[in-house]
């Protein structure tokens, strides 16, 4: 971490002393997300601020935001004016950071709409957090800290990880594809890797510490790139399941156009990899891939999914898809039916195209109307539903390695895990079965959204 921001750290440790102090994160969107706010928990807790979940007690909140989806905006100011509520009666720091303040017209609304904000961080800035805080808290003075050119990778920012055996590991920032629904690339800047040693040497540190499953994280992990030694992807995966103690590694999101075979051996090869590969397709036909910029037709992403099953035994596909992008035909959406049923996505994300101001796709006026979009989304649904039931059942009598998650939610006598495909299964467990455990069941039933298995 930066030397000047620990030095930060201690003043404000120094001004917080003998005080009780909580904050309050709320995280919007992507697992990306969810590891920077484990760092915005980690630099909190060196300041001297404790966890909470009530959001009334907090002394300092934290909203880290997303703007992939229209409605994470009403979301947002609908919590700000929460808090306006809570700051009328009480001295707590409101700080909001992430995706949406990489926009330009949301920071305006901010200092126009919402005065009472005291720090507006983007992307590229999360680490000035202990700086902005010692500020707001000396001069009052309201602090927007963003950059809008590509932020440098800083390594070593405390982090407190949200559970004890599963870690989410970033391997890289940002995305070079610019497809024309998406505004990642202008919120997010473009590519850049960790170092492959910092990356390896933070995940035999976590085995350490007892973790067992990983996910790699990244907008398009398939494309990172390291150094001659571990020159890319393919490489990182062979390393990192030679690191003993941990059992589990899976990686959010490649792109199909970057899906190697160099990759696909790697995970052929190892085990460790978990068998449900997120593959997204966003639209399964090619007219719409282009104006899409995904870079692939619907040919080539079925012969994508065909040879990753033959070289992977048991593998399965999860995916995301978007309905009614602007200009989509009927026949087109029919193109999108005919790839869901012909690869059987074990899980799928599904959404209603929603236009994102700044990208291509928001420009064109070929809009597809609200109505058409819901219709075909209830129709995607309806097939994916329908294949739930039968991908279910193909689990019954098979033995599957569960790592153990916690007990489950209705009922205090039974565990709950998931396959490493990523399946939730409900188990009673015997004296000796305990969290962050690996065990093997027999699966017994299979229910719409899990099985039921017993210990073997
Ligand atoms: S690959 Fe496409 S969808 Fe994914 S983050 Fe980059 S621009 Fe967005």
């Amino acid at each position: 971490m930066l030397e000047n921001q620990e030095n930060f750290i201690e003043k404000v440790k120094k001004l917080n002393k003998n005080k009780s102090l909580k904050y309050f994160i709320l995280t919007m969107g992507c697992q990306l997300n969810e590891n920077d706010s484990e760092k915005i928990a980690g630099m909190l807790e060196k300041m001297g601020y404790k966890s909470t979940d009530n959001f009334k007690e907090a002394d300092y909140i934290v909203f880290n935001t997303c703007c992939v989806r229209e409605n994470a905006e009403e979301k947002l100011f609908g919590k700000v004016g929460e808090v306006k509520k809570i700051k009328e009666n009480k001295n707590v720091i409101l700080a909001i950071g992430g995706c949406m303040m990489q926009e330009k017209t949301m920071v305006e609304k901010i200092k126009s709409s919402y005065p009472f904000v005291d720090i507006v961080f983007g992307t590229h800035t999360m680490q000035n957090l202990p700086e902005d805080t010692y500020k707001i808290l000396t001069s009052k003075k309201k602090i927007k800290d963003i950059l809008d050119i590509d932020g440098e990778i800083f390594e070593g920012l405390p982090i407190k990880r949200t559970s004890k055996y599963k870690a989410l590991v970033t391997i890289m920032y940002g995305c070079n594809n610019f497809c024309s629904f998406c505004i990642v690339p202008y919120v997010r800047g473009r590519e850049r890797s960790r170092e492959p040693e910092r990356i390896i040497e933070e995940i035999k540190m976590l085995a350490k510490e007892g973790y067992k499953e990983i996910t790699l994280l990244g907008q398009n992990v398939n494309s990172y790139k390291g150094n001659d030694i571990i020159k890319n992807f393919a490489d990182l995966l062979n390393e990192i399941c030679k690191i003993d103690g941990i059992e589990r590694i899976n990686f959010v999101s490649p792109h199909p156009k970057d899906f190697s075979d160099d990759v696909i051996e790697a995970i052929a090869q190892n085990d460790k990899i978990s068998r449900i590969i997120h593959l997204p397709l966003q639209s399964g036909n090619s007219k719409v891939l282009k104006e899409m910029n995904r870079k692939y037709t619907k040919e080539q992403y079925l012969d994508l999914v065909d040879k990753m099953r033959k070289r992977i035994p048991n593998v399965v596909f999860s995916t995301d898809i978007i309905v009614g992008f602007p200009g989509e035909t009927n026949e087109e959406f029919e193109d999108t039916l005919d790839v869901m049923r012909k690869v059987n996505f074990e899980q799928a994300y599904m959404f209603i195209y929603s236009m994102r101001e700044g990208t291509i796709g928001a420009r064109r006026e070929d809009q597809v109307p609200e109505e058409i979009k819901h219709k075909r989304f209830d129709r995607l649904k309806e097939l994916y539903e329908s294949k739930v039931d039968e991908n279910n059942e193909k689990y019954i009598n098979t033995i599957q390695n569960l790592l153990i998650e916690g007990k489950s939610k209705n009922n205090d006598t039974t565990f709950e895990g998931r396959t490493d495909t990523n399946k939730v299964v409900i188990f009673k467990p015997n004296e000796n079965n305990k969290i962050g455990d690996i065990v093997k069941v027999k699966i017994v039933s299979a229910h719409k959204w899990y099985l039921e298995g017993e210990i073997i």
